[in-house]
């Protein structure tokens, strides 16, 4: 171990070089004010190890090194080459898979077949980047003689991503896949809480022959960090994810800095819907994995829960048997479902939701307390007679925590599931085509699930409509996000 790297045992027994600096110009580096912080173990509440802090002036290094590597044959050259090198970034990041997957349960308290479910997503979707980025065609616009007009999509500049701690190295790539494939530079800032895995990936990026400049990585909080990135004159785009009110701020602060392009993937409140003739079975399975799959901590979850007149009772009963026999605990263990929520901070905000939900009347059915007493876990909670108004109904709680509420017809169920400010996404069950056609029509939502739920493929788009973002990751879409327009006339 030196400053820059710490030597890991992890819980599997398995020892790895966890690289702790900033990465700048492709070397990890410490920050210029020698500041670290430390980065705790969810399960444990240990301390893992320290990283390095960056400061406006370390932000200010990367953006130098993310210029001058933009300026160069990376947005210039053959765009195959930007291919190549994704493509063995995604080979390398398949060679380390295990570790990869050790490093993002033991950081975000995920269990290692949740961990091993990102780290998966994260490779095909690079290879899905690395596929597209000599795919980018232009076109040719007949204007009659005398004129060529010629348009093509260029690369933006240097981009600034901020990334929460929920599914750190899965943003990670959602992130710097679509940027990097188009010919853009990256200064990345992972979220305080789990920094590890993206630190751990620049070393494999460096080793993958991404050249130097192209990805930087800032460890940091988001008031210094975060903050100097969404502010920085030079940086022409801010990528984030994580809630809607820090979202807003990155957006005023990029229209006050230099008007640099913006995406957000924001927060959520979704409704899975349950009509009367679904499968009984699959439906309870669909709505355990919207709401307990990552310990709840997933923007899309499916939170509120409403379940037709004719079948609740049926699922109640049934749901409560099912969430009870939930195991819940350390994230190693192949046996557990539910690892531990992220931080103390969550927890304590997810209980204090418990307390709300039982103020305001509404039913526990089952959960509302920790498990155990060591590791930031909470028992998987549902509330009934859950009712528009209720905090625990209308805000997002990021937890392993659902809100259910009847509903008798199909337009009351949209009326419901609309009236909220967000618009992630919102799931359906049931067996009638016309019933999942007619109201996957009319849910305002990015993505609508039917007869599954937080089933995600790297082919296709993922965001939100209403305040829950702007923009479009995965898919074909996300290189929309990382390009512009050129039209180039010609008199001839
Ligand atoms: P957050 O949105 O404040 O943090 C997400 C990222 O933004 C982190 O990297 C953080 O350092 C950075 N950040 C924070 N303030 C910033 C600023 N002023 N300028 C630039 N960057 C900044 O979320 P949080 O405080 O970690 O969690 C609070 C709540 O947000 C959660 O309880 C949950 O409801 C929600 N959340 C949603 C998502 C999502 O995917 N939609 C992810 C994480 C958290």
């Amino acid at each position: 171990s030196s400053k820059l790297s710490k030597t890991i045992t992890l819980p599997t027994g398995e020892t790895y070089e966890q690289p702790t600096g900033l990465f700048i110009n492709n070397e990890f580096v410490s920050g210029k004010q020698g500041k670290t912080f430390g980065v705790i173990n969810p399960s444990t509440e240990e301390e893992i190890c320290e990283v390095a802090e960056a400061m406006p002036e370390d932000v200010d290094s990367a953006v130098d090194a993310a210029e001058k590597a933009f300026n160069s044959d990376w947005s210039f050259g053959d765009p195959a080459n930007r291919g190549k090198v994704l493509y063995n970034l995604a080979d390398l990041m398949e060679a380390h898979k295990k570790t990869l997957t050790s490093i993002e349960s033991l950081d975000n308290g995920k269990t290692l077949a949740n961990a091993a479910g990102d780290v998966g997503l994260v490779i095909n979707y690079l290879r899905f980047c690395a596929g597209y980025a000599d795919k980018l065609d232009g076109e040719v616009v007949d204007t009659g003689s005398g004129y060529l007009n010629l348009v093509k999509r260029e690369p933006l500049g240097v981009c600034g991503q901020i990334i929460p701690w929920n599914f750190p190295l899965l943003m990670w790539s959602w992130k710097i896949g679509p940027a990097l494939a188009t010919g853009n530079t990256v200064v990345l800032k992972p979220a305080e809480a789990t920094p590890l895995s993206a630190l751990y990936s620049a070393k494999l990026a460096k080793e993958a022959g991404v050249p130097a400049g192209v990805l930087n990585i800032v460890s940091g909080f988001g008031k210094t960090t975060g903050e100097a990135i969404a502010t920085h004159p030079r940086i022409r785009k801010v990528a984030f994810t994580g809630s809607t009110r820090t979202g807003k701020h990155i957006m005023t602060a990029a229209a006050q800095s230099n008007i640099k392009k913006v995406t957000l993937e924001l927060g959520g409140k979704s409704a899975n819907i349950v009509f009367n003739d679904c499968n009984v079975d699959k439906t309870i399975q669909n709505i355990i994995t919207g709401i307990f799959f990552n310990s709840g901590e997933v923007c899309c979850a499916g939170s509120r829960i409403f379940i037709q007149s004719g079948i609740y009772d049926t699922i109640i009963e049934k749901l409560k048997t099912a969430v009870q026999a939930i195991k819940v605990g350390n994230p190693f263990d192949p046996a557990v479902f539910q690892g531990a929520q992220t931080s103390q901070m969550q927890l304590d905000k997810i209980l204090g939701y418990v307390e709300k939900g039982k103020e305001e009347g509404a039913h526990l059915l089952t959960g509302g307390e920790r498990e155990g007493n060591k590791g930031y876990f909470i028992k998987p909670t549902l509330f009934t007679e859950a009712k528009p108004g209720m905090a625990i109904y209308e805000e997002e709680i990021f937890g392993p925590f659902g809100v259910i509420t009847k509903f008798d017809t199909p337009d009351e169920a949209l009326t419901l599931a609309n009236n909220s400010e967000y618009g992630l996404a919102a799931g359906i069950h049931t067996e009638n085509l016309n019933t999942a056609k007619y109201v996957s029509d009319r849910l305002r939502a990015g993505t609508v699930w039917i007869n599954t739920y937080n089933d995600f493929h790297y082919a296709v788009p993922f965001g939100g409509y209403k305040q829950s973002g702007i923009g479009r990751e995965m898919g074909k879409s996300s290189f929309d996000n990382y390009t512009q327009v050129k039209a180039i006339r010609t008199k001839i």
